[in-house]
């Protein structure tokens, strides 16, 4: 796994990231070891939504397939429903009414959503395992849980 720094300039607001970039090597391995099909189809949907700064729509990656190969809508919810599935994609709501992807990566990673505008963004390394633990501790009903997503809802830079 390699890492990249990317600096973003959008309007007056400058955001500094940090995102991981899989080989495609890396990639195939992930798919397999979820137990699944390995197609070229999947591979190509795990390989967009991996090399996006900011969780993707669906709408986003059926615009983004179709430059690159004749992939149908159905076919792309599909594999996104089966990665998801497998426990290779984070399924992300933001209250937009629609579902975002990201790979799910094991890393603390949560966003923090602009309530006003389209704008999102992923901050890293912020872990909220302690809050889980005590939420677990403090559950009637819980033994374990398995995986969590958090947001924050906002206003960003330019709305604010
Ligand atoms: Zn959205
Ligand atoms: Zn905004």
């Amino acid at each position: 796994m390699q890492n990249a720094n990317y600096l973003q300039y959008t309007g007056d607001v400058l955001r500094c990231g940090y995102m991981a970039l899989y080989s495609k090597d890396e990639l195939i391995d992930m798919i397999k070891e979820g137990g699944l099909r390995l197609t070229d189809h999947r591979l190509l949907v795990l390989e967009i939504v991996s090399k996006q700064k900011h969780p993707i729509t669906v709408y986003e990656l059926v615009d983004l397939l179709r430059k690159k190969e004749n992939i149908d809508q159905a076919t792309v919810y599909r594999n996104l429903a089966s990665l998801h599935e497998a426990g290779l994609l984070r399924r992300l709501d933001f209250n937009h009414g629609h579902a975002h992807y990201e790979l799910e990566t094991g890393r603390a990673s949560h966003s923090i959503v602009c309530s006003n505008c389209e704008t999102i963004e992923k901050v890293e390394g912020i872990s909220i395992d302690d809050v889980v633990k005590k939420m677990l501790k403090k559950s009637k009903k819980f033994k374990e849980t398995r995986t969590h997503s958090m947001e924050l809802y906002g206003l960003c830079r330019s709305c604010a």
